[in-house]
């Protein structure tokens, strides 16, 4: 916001500033008090008015140009075209303000509209040069013909240079796109588990603290899970190293077609694995994760080995408040050893 009416106040002290030297010509009697009142007139109210529009954010309604870019470098330049009219043998000085006032279109402005708005400004001086030429005593055609081509030039050269900044700029987008990109990457390794996808450890611990401090406000029951597959080490012995991943990552799809989708499963250890389940008391979630081993049970693993089978065994425990959660995943933990110990392929509550 501070940025967009910044250029608006900058512009709104330019003017007072040029008044006062407006003021010090007419004193060198440079310049009639009428004259510089009636520009005065026009440009201090307009730089309030275009200040004001874009303070109040009235001026947020035109999403291409929030800031009145481009109407206050109009306005800008019609008054100093103005005031190149009425300053008489001062003017010179002027075409280096118009200057100013291309550049801040150069780094404001697409390419195209900044070039388009630097001609404009050259034409409306070249009509203000002509006019006072052919009208003016004061106005030698041969100076107005010196400061013509001086004006042809700066416009020329400006429109290289929105060229040379549009480029960098372009140059600069693309970077931020890419460290954008690098950055969701990061975001992602450091929150996901390379094999499964699945969130992992570092990431469910936050996501745990957060449900023990809901559990704490009285938020409903929150329960979780223990699972660890069932002899994997056989599955690695017997298959390989490879055929043992691609069942983690089948073992991974099942549960996530199982649970709820307000249910959080994270790879905890290697074939362990933990899943969260808000809004669940410890009967409920015994019930869900007996779901899931019934399914696990059944499932057709033919397609990555003929005769595979897989169970797991879990423990189940149901957050309390004021506990912290690692002694909730401790409860699990017993209750899972319990299953283990039971003949496996079973879910306990602790
Ligand atoms: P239990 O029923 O008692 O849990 O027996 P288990 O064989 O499943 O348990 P154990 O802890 O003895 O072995 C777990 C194995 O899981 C050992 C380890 O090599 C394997 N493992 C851990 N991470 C990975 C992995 O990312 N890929 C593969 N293929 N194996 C893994
Ligand atoms: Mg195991
Ligand atoms: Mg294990």
């Amino acid at each position: 916001m501070r940025a967009r009416y910044a250029p608006a106040a900058v512009a709104l002290v330019s003017y007072l500033l040029l008044a006062l030297i407006q003021q010090g010509e007419v004193y060198l009697g440079l310049m009639p008090q009428a004259a510089s009142n009636q520009l005065t007139l026009v440009t201090l109210p307009g730089a309030c008015i275009f200040f004001v529009l874009v303070r109040s954010g009235w001026s947020r309604r035109f999403a291409a140009d929030p800031s009145l870019t481009l109407p206050q470098m109009l306005f800008a330049m019609a008054a100093l075209t103005w005031s190149y009219a009425i300053s008489g043998p001062a003017r010179g000085a002027v075409l280096s303000l118009m200057i100013l006032v291309i550049l801040f279109g150069v780094f404001d402005l697409k390419p195209h509209v900044a070039r388009r708005l630097s001609l404009a400004g050259f034409l409306m001086l070249a009509l203000a040069m002509a006019w006072r030429a052919a009208t003016s005593a004061q106005y030698d055609p041969r100076v107005e013909l010196i400061h013509f081509v001086f004006a042809a030039v700066v416009m020329l050269a400006t429109s290289s240079l929105a060229i040379t900044v549009s480029r960098l700029r372009a140059k600069l987008a693309a970077q931020k796109k890419e460290l954008k990109t690098a950055l969701a990457l990061n975001r992602e390794l450091a929150t996901r588990d390379a094999l499964t996808g699945l969130l992992n450890r570092r990431a469910m611990v936050e996501v745990l603290a957060h449900e023990q401090s809901r559990v704490d406000r009285g938020a409903q029951a929150v329960s979780l899970a223990l699972i660890d597959i069932d002899w994997f080490k056989r599955i690695n012995d017997e298959h390989g190293h490879g055929v043992g991943d691609t069942v983690l990552q089948r073992f991974t799809v099942v549960l996530e077609d199982e649970m709820r989708a307000s249910d959080a499963l994270a790879r905890w250890g290697g074939e362990e694995f933990l899943l969260l389940m808000p809004d669940a008391d410890l009967d409920a979630a015994n019930q869900a994760v007996g779901r899931m081993r019934n399914r696990m049970e059944r499932e057709n693993l033919s397609d990555i080995s003929p005769a595979l089978r897989l169970t797991f065994s879990a423990g189940v425990a149901q957050f309390v408040p004021d506990e912290c959660f690692n002694a909730t995943i401790d409860r699990a933990d017993q209750a899972l050893y319990r299953a283990k110990e039971s003949g496996r392929n079973r879910v306990e509550m602790g």
